[in-house]
């Protein structure tokens, strides 16, 4: 007696908990709410979204991990979708949308298997079987390209800003961008690296976004502190100083009692002949310009001038870096301890004028490879979503020039993944075979959500570009959304970098395989339980303004 049926209450009160279909229902109807959200900005003729922040800022983006961030999202699962985008982000800088509609489609498509009572692990290992061929089915497919391609290289960049607003200027902003990733480019042993780092935006309104402007060098957004200061200095030997040119006052207020004049002038001229002192040290190495992070006094400013040496002051610890790296100067937090060899270089430093404000110029570096893009344009939101879309762009081109692989967009890739993949599961055969055809069925809704975007009937066009792929005919034919037609891809020079499409599909399948995988979410006390199928709430896990 006793046991009967009275459950065993092992979690504390409180904690919520969802198991089996149920839990992997919700998990998969709130990630897929995250990939609907993207959906319809995918492609070139998608569209924009306008964000508002809870502080009433506004942003107008296509870019889909721009999105992702701001929203906020609740629902655990839905934050993996998210954490895709990011992923996605960081190692390509472009795709992101891609990757979190492919996500979202492989979940969708495990829940109808699991439905018909396919198992969840036999659908994630078919997925794992799926993902493999598919890397392999892009390595095979992709084309080479070199660092000495401009032309294809600026298609590359082309591409990534189609979906933009500033694909009106692509050709000229396409060849901003391949001058500066080349630029910064390094090579061994014939294999390239770009650190992107190395390439800076300084953007500026009130002109046009095509006096958008690369600076081979480094732009300060500085003026030198006296007018009594050159403005043009050759072959710069340059002091990087993070101490303020004053005098230290002392710790506590100390009041100083002063009761008779010669004390006063004592006092001053003691000040006074630190500060001498300081400039004399920084003349003897040579130097004649500085950088301080910190403050310059007004006497110290006076004396700088008088030797005709350039000083800003207040300059960013960001820039401070960034100069030290291009031109070979160490930052010294003492000024008595400054010598020559700290002294950085650089062929010539410009105060130039841009809308109204003195900027500083630092070009003709030996040190370092580092460019600055000096971007223009109407509003600050402007400027923002072009530095967004400039960013997508040297991202592409560097991964282009790091793998020195290509492949065709506008889903053609995808179509032929998808393709050669549904060869592939009827060789593997079993139940995982359902899952590898699914997961090609997934890769082409790449396509068709280009199809929808575009107002074309997704269907017609999928059939349209299957036929075009079968039997090998074409593997680079994809959709046009302009014009409607599936047409070849390489002459219309939608081209991409290998790795967007290696590393989309590869964490969305992580993604799906491990949301899949969940049968059970406790949920602590407190922690948003994660909503109930559609039809109840509205948008499951994403909080609403
Ligand atoms: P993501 O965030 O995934 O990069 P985008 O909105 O930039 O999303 O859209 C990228 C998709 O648009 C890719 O599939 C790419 O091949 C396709 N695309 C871009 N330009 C064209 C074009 N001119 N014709 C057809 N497809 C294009
Ligand atoms: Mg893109």
């Amino acid at each position: 007696m006793g046991m009967g049926n009275a459950p065993i209450v092992i979690l504390k009160e409180g904690t919520k908990r969802d198991k089996g279909k149920d839990a992997q229902f919700n998990n998969i109807s709130a990630a897929r709410t995250i990939s609907d959200a993207v959906r319809s900005s995918l492609g070139p003729r998608g569209m924009d979204k306008m964000l508002v922040d809870s502080m009433g800022d506004v942003i107008i983006t296509n870019d889909g991990v721009t999105i992702l961030k701001e929203i906020d999202v609740q629902h655990p699962a839905a934050k993996m979708l998210v954490e895709v985008a990011k992923t996605q982000d960081t190692e390509v800088g472009d795709g992101t949308t891609t990757s979190v509609i492919l996500a979202g489609e492989l979940l969708k498509k495990s829940l109808d298997m699991v439905d018909s009572n396919v198992h969840p692990t036999v659908i994630a290992s078919g997925y794992r079987l799926a993902n493999a061929k598919a890397q392999q089915i892009l390595e095979d497919i992709a084309e080479p390209v070199s660092i000495d391609n401009d032309a294809l290289l600026m298609d590359i960049a082309g591409t990534a800003m189609n979906s933009k607003q500033i694909n009106n200027s692509k050709e000229f902003f396409s060849r901003l961008v391949v001058d500066a990733v080349k630029t910064v480019a390094k090579e061994e042993n014939g294999k390239y690296t770009v650190d992107l780092n190395n390439i800076q935006t300084v953007k500026k309104t009130g002109a046009s976004m095509d006096e958008t402007e690369l600076v081979k060098g480094l732009i300060i957004d500085k003026e030198p502190v006296h007018s009594a200061m050159p403005k043009v200095i050759k072959d710069a030997k340059i002091a990087l100083i993070d101490a303020p040119f004053e005098i230290k006052k002392t710790e506590i207020d100390a009041k100083i009692e002063i009761n008779d004049p010669t004390q006063l002038n004592a006092f001053l001229e003691e000040e006074e002949n630190m500060l001498r002192k300081m400039v004399e040290n920084v003349k003897k190495t040579g130097a004649n310009v500085v950088f301080c992070q910190k403050g310059i006094d007004d006497l110290a400013q006076h004396f700088l001038a008088k030797e005709g040496i350039y000083a800003a002051r207040r300059v960013k610890k960001s820039d401070m870096e960034k100069l030290a790296a291009s031109t070979g100067g160490n930052i010294i937090n003492k000024i008595a301890e400054l010598e020559a060899e700290d002294l950085g270089t650089a062929g010539l430093i410009e105060v130039k004028k841009v809308q109204g404000n003195d900027m500083t110029f630092v070009t003709n570096l030996k040190a370092a490879k580092s460019v600055s893009l000096l971007i223009r344009g109407g509003t600050g939101h402007v400027l923002d979503e072009i530095e967004r879309s400039l960013i997508d762009a040297w991202s592409v081109v560097r991964v282009a020039i790091e793998d020195g692989k290509i492949v065709t967009g506008g889903g053609s890739t995808a179509v032929e993944i998808a393709m050669q993949l549904r060869d592939y599961s009827a060789s593997v055969g079993g139940r995982e075979q359902i899952a590898i055809d699914a997961f090609a069925s997934a890769m082409e809704s790449i396509p068709t959500t280009l199809a929808e975007n575009a107002g074309l009937d997704p269907i017609d066009v999928l059939i349209e570009m299957r036929k075009q792929h079968k039997a090998g005919k074409n593997k680079f034919a994809g959709l046009n959304p302009f014009t409607g037609k599936v047409e070849d891809m390489f002459g219309l020079k939608v081209v991409e970098p290998y790795r967007i499409g290696k590393q989309a599909i590869n964490s969305a399948t992580d993604a799906a395989v491990m949301i899949l995988r969940i049968d059970d979410v406790i949920a602590a006390r407190g922690m948003p339980m994660p909503a109930g199928p559609p039809g109840g709430t509205p948008m499951p896990g994403v909080a609403e303004e």
